[in-house]
Order: C-alpha cells, then sequence, then structure tokens
C-alpha cells in the first residue's frame, strides 16, 4: 500500500492496546503488557533485556527500601568483579555442581585465547568468600555483613521470560559472617521478612513464607528461605526471594576462621572457630511478579507505592475555549502535586487526542488519572479515575491533596486484597494422590501432607510430568504449619507424614 517499513513499523510501535486477554493466552499477554507498559525492549541475545525508565524507577524504589533496612542491620555496601577464576568458581562440588550448566565462560579477548578462561559470576559466593577469609582474624571482626548490587548472568537453558527468567538479570547480594549459629539464624528469616514486605507491603502481591526442600535449596548451603508467589493465571508458582544458611560449609572450604575467645577462655588447643555463613538475593524477577499479579486486559497496573508515575493530569480541551487555561490548570495541579511528594506527571502532548491518552496512561498502568476541562475549571474541580477499578469521582481542588493520598493508599489496599484473594481461592488442601492430581489439573497450589523424603519429590516430579506433560515438585514448606494429625500420611508415599507442603508447577 506504498507504505514505507519504516512507517510501517512506526506504525506497529505506536498502536495502542494490548491484543491478548489475560486469560486466553497469559504468556502472549504478559510480553505484550511488558513492552505495551514500556517496561522494557526485547534485544538480539536471547534472555538478555532492555529495561526502560519505568522498570529502572520501579528497581530503584525497592533498592532504596531494601537499603534504608539493611543499613539498621549493619550491613555494608561493597562492589566485587564480575569475573571469577576457575580455581576459585570450582572450590565447592556442590555448589558448582548446581551452577556449572549455567556458568558463561570468557574464553578469548580480541584474536587471543586465553590461557585461563574466566567465568562470569552466576552468583558471587566464590568471588567473596576468599576476602572473607583474608578480612576476618579475630572475634571482632565477627559479624561481617556485605551487601552488593550487581548483574549477573546465569545461561538458562528453558525458555526466557522478561524479568521473571533472564539470562542477565540484576540482583542484590548480601553475604555475611557470623561467630554464632544463632545469630546467623537470626537473620536469615530477619532477611526474609524483608523481602516479604518489600512483595506484600510495596508491590502488593501476597507471598508465603517458606523453607525450600533439600532438592530445591541452594547448591552448597545448609537450608533456604523463600518466599514464594502464585500466579493464578498460570497456575505457577514463583521463587520470588531466597535467604539461604550456608551453615560452615564455604567456611571450611575457603578457610574462614576466627580467633574464638570462647574457646581462648578454655584453654582448647585449637583457637579457631570457622564462621557461620549466610547469602540472600532479590532480583528484577520481582518487577515481573508484580506484572503478573496486578496486570489486566488494558495493561500495567502499578500498586501506587512503586508506581513511577502515582497521577497523571490530562487536560480535557473543548471546543470555543481557550486551551491554554486548561493547560495552566493542568500545570498548577501537578506542581501542588509534586510539591505534596506525589509522583504526577501532566500530559500536555496536542498531537493526541484526550481518549488517546487515556489509553496510553492505562497500559502504563498510573494508579489515578485526574482531567480537567472547562466544566471542572468553572466549579474549581477535577475528575479523577481509578486505574485499578475504573471509579471515578469530582473532588474540589481544596483538599485535593487529602484525597489523593487517600486513594492511593485505598488502591495499594485494595490491589493487595484482590491478589490476596485470588491466591486464596486457587490454593488447595489434598491429603491423597488422586486429589492432588485432580487439583493440579485445576492448576492450583497445592498444600499437601509429606514425608519429606528427596526420592518422594523425584517420582512425583517424574509422574507428573508424564502424565501431564509439565511436572510439579515442592515450592516450599510454609514456617506456619497446620496442624499434623500424628496418623496423617503423605499423599505420594503413604508413609507417615512430617509437614505440610505447598506443591504446584513453577516458573
Ligand atoms: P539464588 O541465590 O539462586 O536463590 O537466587 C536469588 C533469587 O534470584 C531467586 O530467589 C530468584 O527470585 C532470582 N532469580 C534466580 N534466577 C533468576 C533468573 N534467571 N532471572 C531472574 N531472577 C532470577
Amino acid at each position: 500500500n506504498g507504505q514505507s517499513s519504516l512507517q510501517k513499523e512506526i506504525k506497529k510501535e505506536t498502536r495502542l492496546g494490548i491484543s491478548t486477554k489475560k486469560d486466553e493466552d497469559f504468556g502472549k499477554w504478559y510480553s505484550e503488557v511488558c513492552r505495551c507498559g514500556d517496561m522494557l525492549d526485547y534485544y538480539d541475545i536471547k534472555g538478555c533485556y532492555i529495561l526502560k525508565p519505568p522498570a529502572v524507577k520501579v528497581w530503584g524504589i525497592l533498592r532504596a527500601f531494601f537499603d534504608a533496612e539493611i543499613e539498621k542491620m549493619g550491613v555494608e555496601e561493597y562492589y566485587f568483579p564480575l569475573f571469577v577464576s576457575p580455581s576459585c568458581l570450582e572450590k565447592e562440588k556442590d555448589h558448582i555442581k548446581g551452577f556449572s550448566p549455567e556458568v558463561a565462560w570468557v574464553t578469548r579477548a580480541g584474536e587471543s585465547e586465553l590461557s585461563i578462561p574466566i567465568a562470569v559470576r552466576p552468583t558471587s559466593e566464590t568471588v567473596i568468600y576468599p576476602y572473607f577469609s583474608k578480612w576476618i582474624r579475630g572475634h571482632r571482626d565477627l559479624p561481617l555483613k556485605i551487601n552488593q548490587w550487581v548483574n549477573v548472568v546465569r545461561w538458562e537453558f528453558s525458555d526466557p521470560i522478561p524479568f521473571i527468567r533472564s539470562r542477565e538479570f540484576l540482583w542484590q547480594e548480601g553475604h555475611t559472617a557470623f561467630a554464632t549459629k544463632t545469630e546467623a539464624d537470626k537473620e536469615v528469616f530477619d532477611i526474609l521478612q524483608i523481602y516479604s514486605d518489600i512483595y506484600e507491603k510495596l508491590l502488593a502481591v501476597p507471598v508465603i513464607k517458606g523453607i525450600k526442600s533439600e532438592n530445591e535449596k541452594f547448591a552448597g548451603g545448609l537450608y533456604t528461605a523463600t518466599v514464594e508467589a502464585f500466579i493464578p493465571s498460570s497456575g505457577r508458582g514463583i521463587q520470588a526471594a531466597t535467604s539461604h544458611s550456608l551453615g560452615q560449609n564455604f567456611a571450611e572450604i575457603f578457610g574462614i576462621s576466627f580467633e574464638n575467645k570462647e574457646r581462648k577462655l578454655e584453654k582448647k588447643e585449637t583457637k579457631r572457630s570457622l564462621v557461620w555463613q549466610n547469602s540472600w538475593g532479590i532480583s528484577t524477577r520481582s518487577i515481573g511478579v508484580m506484572v503478573m499479579t496486578h496486570g489486566d486486559d488494558k495493561g500495567l497496573v502499578f500498586p501506587p507505592l512503586v508506581a513511577p508515575v502515582q497521577v497523571v493530569v490530562i487536560p480535557v480541551p473543548f471546543n470555543g475555549f481557550d486551551v491554554n487555561i486548561i493547560y495552566e490548570a493542568c500545570e498548577a495541579v501537578k506542581s501542588t502535586l509534586l510539591a505534596a511528594g506525589i509522583r504526577a506527571k501532566s500530559d500536555n502532548r496536542d498531537t493526541y487526542a484526550c481518549g488517546w491518552k487515556y489509553a496510553d496512561w492505562e497500559q502504563k498502568g498510573v494508579p489515578l488519572r485526574i482531567e480537567i476541562g472547562p466544566r471542572d475549571l468553572a466549579k474549581n474541580q477535577v475528575r479523577i479515575v481509578r486505574r485499578d477499578n475504573g471509579a471515578k469521582a469530582d473532588l474540589p481542588r481544596g483538599d485535593l491533596i487529602e484525597q489523593v493520598k487517600d486513594m492511593l493508599g485505598k488502591i495499594q489496599q485494595s490491589l493487595f486484597d484482590a491478589a490476596k484473594r485470588g491466591k486464596d481461592a486457587c490454593t488447595q488442601k489434598v491429603e491423597n494422590w488422586d486429589d492432588f492430581m485432580e487439583a493440579l489439573s485445576q492448576k492450583k497450589l497445592i498444600l499437601a501432607p509429606w514425608c519429606d523424603e528427596v526420592e518422594v519429590e523425584k517420582l512425583v516430579k517424574e509422574r507428573t510430568k508424564t502424565e501431564t506433560g509439565a511436572g510439579a515438585k515442592t515450592l516450599c514448606t510454609p514456617l506456619e504449619q497446620p496442624d499434623l494429625n500424628e496418623d496423617t500420611l503423605c499423599f505420594a508415599s503413604g508413609k507417615p507424614a512430617k509437614k505440610w507442603s505447598y506443591w504446584g508447577r513453577s516458573y
């Protein structure tokens, strides 16, 4: 039709609207929402993405919250190099066994092959702990608590999903060392609580705090505490953030010990003790979980506390009315909002009609839209519209700030409540194999009594994979345990059950 390919491209780029419905094709819907909501762009290397300003802004908000919390705990920020030598990386056997399939290696610089290839960090235990052994001498050097905000690379082979599973991602990784197991254990759960707060309070996503199974724990660690989210639309669980107790395993291998004053007092032969270590991380996956949880058929829905723009002000021109007066009113309202600490923007682009702008900002997930037209000016009011439920109200300009703050608070809460209702409605308690398979076919988050045996989990994974095409595994054993009668049996093996665990398919 005579259009150049650039014109077609521009048309495609400026096309408004998500073409797929959330409950029709969830995967396609999700990638459209991420793209149309301007969160990211695709890149020419599989599993790598360009994070655009709204995504970077959310990440910055999460980062500021987390930094403030860990600063209170005495954690200090470091930066360690991206590269790790094979001798360090391969020191801990279980750890390297867990990570080796995903490690990317640099083998060449320019034209010359490196005599010893170097690895790109998939996580930094083996980068950092040689230095812990250098820096920790006596009990006064403990606890040592460090954190870094970095990128890591894991050459994942299952299909990448924006934010959720990428080959390069951003995260924070905390690494700590303590004199006693008690102190280390306490920190595992203090950090887990902060992760839970990030999800529940900021991202308005309900999570389950629990412990990973032996199969699913961090390679080389003692135990892994986790916050798990569940996406009802896909019927999949997702590991939302993890806090690992590493025990003394890495300490032994990397020689991280301290002169223990108690052993000295007791005149013990060796005065040195190994430290107890933890590591903990949350990644940009959290952004994807938020998008999956709250997004709808119109696009993104941001919880107000993390919304890059909380309120957008849109002029509604009217034939014969001086448009500049309306634009000025919009600017004034925006300035008032900004001055009150509300992230606000006005959209004075005169190349678009206001209906187009409404759809555009809905797609971008802005929690509140303010419309100002001649009628509002005459009444000294504004029209305000909620993104989450479409509710409209006319507010007097006089107490706008209070009303806006109140509405943002209500949206935050109702997004969480809706997500919690959705997750609860998908949760099912079962006690035998048939009910388990039935619940799985209905994409449920399944709570079942389990004998806690590694082999049984492997069998469940295999059997569900053969019978349904997609394997199910444990998501976590919740810290909050329902009562378990003595005679309750494992749903899968029929042996006495030791605990209630969550099972399901997962990302
Ligand atoms: P880990 O230390 O391996 O437990 O990873 C810490 C957290 O990073 C996990 O709990 C996940 O939420 C997240 N994560 C792991 N792999 C990826 C990935 N490929 N892309 C994005 N986030 C990831």
